[in-house]
This record gives structure tokens, C-alpha cells and sequence, in this order.
């Protein structure tokens, strides 16, 4: 269980790609050394085995050309320069018999070695072993000769300076090896984050996107022809999107454009009917058929004006607005309304605030988020409205205690005929926040919700004000 948990921990591609390198390069670092070490520990004991064989051979002719005395007096020679405790020789017999030695008090458990010598007795120039003795630190490697007729030269040497010379390496990559890994780490994780940089880019050029920064693009840059490749096709997939949006949108824009003439026609042969008609049947369908034309025609034109809205911002007329004025107006409007249902509006107002904009779209904004505070509030309950200017930022902001809007719905609100169920009891076409949102961004600000469902929610649309204020008292 926690062993899953350790390791499912790196889960970016940055950190899985270093964890790559850095273990691949630990890997091979290993599998290097290993293959070093084997080399080295192979010469060295080839080396010595070398050493030994040239020994035996010159002992053989040296007893050929100068006799058993020489031999004697050399061995006895070796033995005091080396040192009793590092080599040893001895003179045998085929039979193992012990015909010379050197003091042996340092190599006890070296044997007969009748087993060499039996391999001796089959043919074998010579015998190597490697000894473990209970006396000796390290392993003893030993040669078996024959250097005459029935004479068999044995030497024996500790390895202790071979595996002192192996130890040290053994020691030195230990350390070296954990530099190195965390060198290697470091390195593949600059390596990760600088090929992932692009990526990086994209996914921040993504999340603008998907907040509604809908004209933004992965900015050009060489990164690698992949990166660019994913930058490229990315922004041109986005331009793909925008086109097909707007066709839509103007598609839907013209459809609604070409049904208001006929709505208004039928709307006009409805009211002549209602006039005219003897008949109270047919003048309360007449009626009706003229109550549906006007909701019709209102979307219709609703749609209209989101389109041309949302068409940008070098289509509206910038005039100095007072938005205090115009929210304090749209608050006297709607109090006929909010002392029908018995709902107190408040309001929190500067006695002038400057922005610039188009005044009957900023007018229109203010009365839709009015007219759904009050719409989702329930009798007894408080609209409070305020307008506060700060660091060169307007913000209007709407509170109510209504409905409130659940977690699922909130992010769906500003789309265009989107209605909460909650909501649907009350008339509407859920299309107003649409048009809050489309105006408000038309005039290059933004617009937030924040809601508790059963508590009430808050609008707050944030504009610019000019970079001088132009009003007294500010
Ligand atoms: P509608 O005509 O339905 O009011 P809007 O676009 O104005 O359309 O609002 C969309 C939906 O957002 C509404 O149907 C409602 O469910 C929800 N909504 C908007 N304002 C409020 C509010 N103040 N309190 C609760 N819900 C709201």
C-alpha cells in the first residue's frame, strides 16, 4: 500500500524523466565499473600467474646449469627480501615428499598438495590455486612447478596488495558513484524542464484559452521542431474553433434576424384579430398568439443584441457614464417591483463614479443582474448594491439572500440559454447573464459569480475607470 503510494509520487513528466536518466545513468555507471573491475581483478591476477610461471621457469634453469645449491640459496634469498609472512616456497617430491621449505609458521592449512601434484603426475606443466588459510587475511594464490626430474617447485604468495589495489577502487566509486547519480539527476531534471518548457507554454496558453481568453495563441519561439509542431498545430486547431464559432454564431444570429420580420407580422395580424373579432374564443387565442410573439421577439432580439455585443469593442460609442448614477437609478426602478415581493433593496453607493462606456448597454447590464437578484430572492430577503472604485477598477457589485446557485450550475450560468433547475419555476429565458457578460466584455472588464446555494449569490462586474478622474469628489 504505501509502497504503491511511494511509487505512483512522481507524476509529472519532468520528474519521471529525471527519475529515466538518473536511474539509467546509474545503471550504466554499474554495468561500467562492473565490467572495469572484472578487467582490472583479471590483469592482475593474470599478471601474478605470469610472474609465478616466469619464476618456476627460471628455478628449472637454474638448477639445469647451475645446480641444487643455487636453487637452495636463492629460494632462502627471496624468503628474507619478501618477507616469511608474504611468500613461501617449498621443494617437493612427485610423491609429496618435503624435500625444502621456507618457514611455513605463516601458511598453516596449505596442504600436501597432493592434488596438484597428482594433476602433475598426469601430464600438467604446472598447477595455480587459490588458497583460503585460517591464518592469512587474504586469499593466497600458489603455483605448483616442476623444475627437475621428481622435483616440483612450489610457490605461494598472499594476494593481500591485488585486493587492497581492488578495495580502493571499490571504495572510491562508492561516493563517486552517489556525485554522480545526484549530478545526473540534476542535469536530467534541467534537461526535463528545459524540453518540457514548450509544453509548459502550451498547457498556460490552454488555461487562458479555457477562461475565455479565446483570442490567445502559443506565442513563436524556437523550442525544437516537435514543440513547435504541438505550438503550431495547436493555434491552428484554435483558429479552426474560432471560424467554426462564429459561422455559428452568425448563423444563428441571421436565422434569428430573418424570424423577426414574420414574428412581427404575425404579432400585427394577431392584434388586428384581437380588435376585430366578435368572437371572446378568438380573441383570447388572438391574445395568447400575441403574448408568445412578444417573448419570441424578445429572445430574438435579446440574441441580437448579445451578437452585436460580443461582435467587440470598437462597436460601442465611449461616453463618460456615471455608473453610480445609472445603479441608483436602476435601483429606484426596481423598487415598485422589490416592495411587491416584500424584498428591501440596499444599496452602498459613491455619489458619482466615472467610467466610459455606452450608458443604455452599462443601463441594460445593471437591470438584468438587478432584475435576477430579485427574481431569485424570496419575499423578506435583501438586494444589496454597491459600487466601489479602487486602484483605477470599478466594481458594481449585486448580493442577494435567494435561491443561491449549485457548485454544477455555477460555471454554466453565463452560457447562452442556460437556466438552472431550480430556477425553472420562474419565468425567464436564460439569456440575460449572456448579455451581462457579453456587454461587460465589450467594455473590457469582467464579470464574476459567487453563489451558495439556499444562501444567495453575489455578481460583480469589474470595469476600468479612466486614467484621470474626471468628477469632482474623486
Ligand atoms: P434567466 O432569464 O433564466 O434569468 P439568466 O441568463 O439571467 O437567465 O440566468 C441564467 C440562470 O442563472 C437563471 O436561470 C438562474 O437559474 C441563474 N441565476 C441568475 N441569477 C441568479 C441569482 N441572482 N440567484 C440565483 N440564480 C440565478
Amino acid at each position: 500500500m504505501y509502497l504503491n503510494k511511494f511509487f505512483r509520487l512522481p507524476t509529472t513528466l519532468a520528474a519521471r524523466l529525471t527519475l529515466w536518466y538518473a536511474g539509467i545513468f546509474t545503471l550504466s555507471t554499474l554495468v561500467a565499473f562492473l565490467a572495469f573491475y572484472f578487467v582490472i581483478s583479471t590483469v592482475l591476477k593474470e599478471r601474478r600467474d605470469q610472474d609465478f610461471l616466469g619464476d618456476v621457469q627460471e628455478y628449472s634453469s637454474m638448477l639445469a646449469t647451475e645446480g641444487m645449491e643455487r636453487v637452495k640459496s636463492e629460494i632462502a634469498w627471496e624468503v628474507s627480501s619478501d618477507g616469511a609472512e608474504h611468500i613461501f616456497l617449498r621443494l617437493l617430491s612427485m610423491d609429496g615428499e618435503e624435500l625444502l621449505t621456507t618457514d611455513m609458521s605463516a601458511w598453516e592449512g596449505v596442504g600436501s598438495g597432493s592434488h596438484a601434484l597428482e594433476k602433475l603426475k598426469k601430464g600438467a606443466t604446472h598447477v595455480l590455486e587459490t588458497l583460503d588459510l585460517p591464518e592469512q587475511e587474504f586469499q593466497v594464490r600458489t603455483v605448483y612447478g616442476i623444475i627437475g626430474p621428481d622435483l616440483v617447485l612450489q610457490i605461494g604468495e598472499s594476494l593481500e596488495e591485488d585486493t587492497e589495489f581492488l578495495e580502493i577502487h571499490r571504495k572510491i566509486f562508492v561516493p563517486l558513484m552517489a556525485v554522480m547519480v545526484i549530478i545526473a539527476a540534476f542535469v536530467g531534471w534541467l534537461l526535463a524542464k528545459r524540453a518540457l518548457r514548450g509544453v509548459e507554454e502550451v498547457t498556460e496558453t490552454a488555461i487562458e484559452i479555457s477562461e475565455g481568453a479565446l483570442d490567445k495563441r502559443v506565442p513563436y519561439k524556437v523550442r525544437g521542431e516537435e514543440i513547435e509542431r504541438l505550438a503550431n498545430t495547436f493555434n491552428h486547431m484554435l483558429d479552426r474553433i474560432n471560424v467554426l464559432i462564429k459561422e455559428m454564431r452568425e448563423m444563428t444570429d441571421n436565422i434569428a434576424h430573418d424570424l423577426r420580420s414574420p414574428l412581427a407580422r404575425i404579432r400585427g395580424a394577431a392584434e388586428m384579430a384581437l380588435v376585430n373579432s366578435a368572437s371572446d374564443q378568438h380573441r383570447a387565442f388572438a391574445a395568447n398568439v400575441i403574448e408568445d410573439c412578444d417573448r419570441l421577439i424578445g429572445i430574438i432580439n435579446t440574441m441580437l443584441d448579445i451578437a452585436e455585443a460580443e461582435s467587440g469593442a470598437a462597436e460601442i460609442t465611449l461616453e463618460e457614464v456615471d455608473i453610480a448614477r445609472v445603479t441608483r437609478r436602476a435601483c429606484e426602478l426596481f423598487q415598485a417591483i422589490a416592495e411587491e415581493n416584500s424584498i428591501k433593496i440596499t444599496t452602498q453607493l459613491p455619489d458619482s463614479c466615472v467610467i466610459y462606456g455606452e450608458t443604455r448597454k452599462l443601463q441594460r447590464m445593471v437591470a438584468n443582474l438587478l432584475d435576477n437578484a430579485l427574481k431569485y430572492t424570496q419575499p423578506e430577503g435583501t438586494v444589496t448594491v454597491s459600487v466601489n472604485a479602487d486602484n483605477g477598477q470599478v466594481a458594481i457589485s449585486i448580493s442577494d439572500t435567494g435561491i443561491g446557485i449549485s457548485e454544477d450550475d455555477l460555471p454554466h450560468i453565463f452560457k447562452r440559454f442556460y437556466r438552472c433547475d431550480i430556477s425553472r419555476a420562474q419565468g425567464g429565458t436564460g439569456l440575460g447573464l449572456s448579455l451581462v457578460q457579453a456587454i461587460v466584455r465589450s467594455h473590457g472588464g469582467r464579470v464574476n459569480a459567487s453563489s451558495h446555494l439556499g444562501k444567495g449569490s453575489t455578481f460583480t462586474v469589474t470595469l476600468s475607470q479612466p486614467a484621470l478622474p474626471t468628477q469632482p469628489g474623486h
